[in-house]
């Protein structure tokens, strides 16, 4: 029997989702579904200094609104749990204390004014930043430069200390990247990194490796920004002795602002896009950022946005239903180049989605803008009516407010300068026999509503296209809307001529 699927997400908690994120969570999730494996959610809370209070909460908010739930994570369980790093603690230290016994890690004392030290005094032109590693090491306060007993005596005064790993001066090592192909690095470029903090907190890349391994995982997809990381982990796999239970390794190409630079926050906010899944608060920095929820984008539509900035299917369609992409999906056709963000293509991919789905599915987000607007709905199935009728004239879930409000609400604001200029005694005359003949009319159907108007029209001798405009601002308030004798159908005899007589007395005042 061949191994089990099984890939993860793993955020560290320390603020909202950017749209990588979640494109990130969606490869892993496509790829599991595709091959019956398992999503799990790992959150990497180890560094204690950027936790932020409710951003785990968020990132499972955000996959339960994109639709992409995890098989195991902190709140759907599994066998592999704890999910959460800080929950796992203990697991850690036999590891880096393993790395060091092999001779891969070693303790460091060195203080964090000992550090400094040694940036001022390797500090050169070409290289102003210093790191520890093969260069510096052996000039600092660690098991490699003390003697033994020095070291026992350090380790049973509990002086703090952290274990780094031990990278090798100079060598090539290759990773196999499922999209990238083989990537060369050289270690002389990397430094030593921290596994094990003073605190006994592993840092993160200790525990992505030792979880990775744990939790079984078999393929890892993350962002492009991680790949420079990649040497480190693979050097802990292969000292761990686990080289061969390694997972896939994928690192996703970047997503960019209109710029081309590495799409962020400053881009949502110098061009006026979301960046985030969904509206994220950071109380503690008084921050605020908007999601593309918020602005009124469907999850299926985010979803399938996000699955073709950096994938493309081999074929011309564009709209994939997460059931579909899971079907399609295929890592071979994941580029390696960075995919540039396209706002308007954005809201084209939720326009599509919007005359995609039906007026039952989107009822409850059209009645949440609505209720938002003070638009008191008491008829689902009118409002179900009402968005099917409409929902092909809006992009995002706002504009309901315009396009279905009026349907609700008797409309405050009229564009009667949109009809003054044209408007004169026929037309009044007109409109007046129209009020009469409505008010007596036993029959409220869309065919009756039209063979009066028109009838009138033809007696009194005026065009019916010279009409249809004034009803239009009369029943919706402005130029917009579907086919006027529909919407006369739909509000009732009743507001028909509650909102001909408004208009009529606003023009003739
Ligand atoms: N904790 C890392 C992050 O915040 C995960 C990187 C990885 O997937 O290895 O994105």
């Amino acid at each position: 029997m061949s191994k089990e699927i099984r890939v993860r997400f793993a955020p560290s908690p320390t603020g909202g989702l950017h749209l990588g994120g979640v494109r990130t969570v969606l490869y892993n999730y496509l790829f599991a579904k595709k091959h019956n494996g398992k999503f799990v959610l790992r959150i990497e809370d180890t560094d204690q200094t950027r936790f932020v209070e409710g951003a785990e909460q968020y990132i499972l908010d955000c996959l339960s609104w994109c639709g992409l739930i995890p098989d195991e994570s902190p709140v759907h369980g599994g066998e592999f749990g704890p999910y959460r790093q800080s929950e796992r603690k203990e697991m850690y230290r036999e590891y880096a204390e393993l790395l060091v016994e092999k001779g891969h890690a070693y303790y460091a004392f060195d203080t964090p004014e000992e550090l400094e030290e040694m940036r001022q005094v390797f500090k050169t032109n070409e290289n102003p930043s210093p790191t520890y590693g093969h260069a510096t090491r052996m000039r600092m306060k660690n098991s490699l430069t003390l003697g033994e007993e020095e070291v026992r005596r350090l380790l049973s005064e509990e002086v703090p200390y952290v274990i780094r790993i031990r990278i090798p001066e100079s060598k090539q090592i290759t990773l196999h990247d499922a999209i990238r192909g083989d990537v060369q690095f050289d270690t002389a470029q990397v430094d030593d990194k921290v596994l094990l903090k003073a605190d006994g907190m592993p840092t993160y890349h200790l525990a992505v490796v030792v979880d990775d391994y744990l939790m079984k995982i078999t393929h890892a997809f993350r962002g492009e920004e991680w790949l420079s990381s990649a040497p480190v982990h693979l050097l802990l796999w292969r000292y761990l002795g686990w080289e061969e239970h390694m997972p896939v390794w994928a690192h996703l190409p970047l997503i960019l602002g209109p710029d081309g630079a590495k799409l962020s926050k400053r881009h949502g906010n110098k061009y006026g896009f979301p960046i985030f899944a969904m509206n994220w608060k950071d109380e503690a920095k008084g921050e605020f950022t908007e999601g593309f929820r918020e602005r009124g984008f469907l999850p299926e539509a985010f979803i399938n946005l996000l699955a073709l900035m950096g994938w493309n299917p081999g074929t011309e369609q564009e709209i994939f239903s997460l059931e579909e992409l899971a079907g399609s999906f295929d890592l071979s056709r994941v580029h390696s180049a960075g995919a540039q963000f396209d706002f308007e293509k954005a809201k084209w991919y939720n326009h599509e989605w919007l005359k995609k789905l039906s007026g039952m599915r989107l009822l409850p987000d059209v009645k949440i803008i609505l209720a938002a607007n003070g638009v008191q709905v008491d008829d689902d199935q009118k409002l179900i009516t009402v968005i099917d009728m409409v929902k092909d004239r809006c992009t995002l879930m706002p504009d309901f407010l315009q396009q279905a409000g009026y349907f609700f609400t008797t409309p405050t604001a009229v564009d009667t300068d949109s009809i003054k200029p044209k408007w004169d005694e026929k037309k009044n005359l007109f409109f007046n026999e129209l009020l009469k003949n409505y008010d007596l009319t036993q029959f409220w159907d869309k065919e009756t509503i039209e063979k009066e108007f028109k009838e009138i029209a033809s007696v009194i001798g005026i065009k019916t296209g010279d009409l249809m405009l004034p009803l239009r601002i009369m029943l919706v308030g402005g130029k917009y809307g579907p086919g006027v004798f529909d919407i006369a159908h739909i509000i009732g005899k009743e507001e028909t001529t509650l909102r001909i007589r408004n208009t009529l007395s606003l023009l003739n005042s």
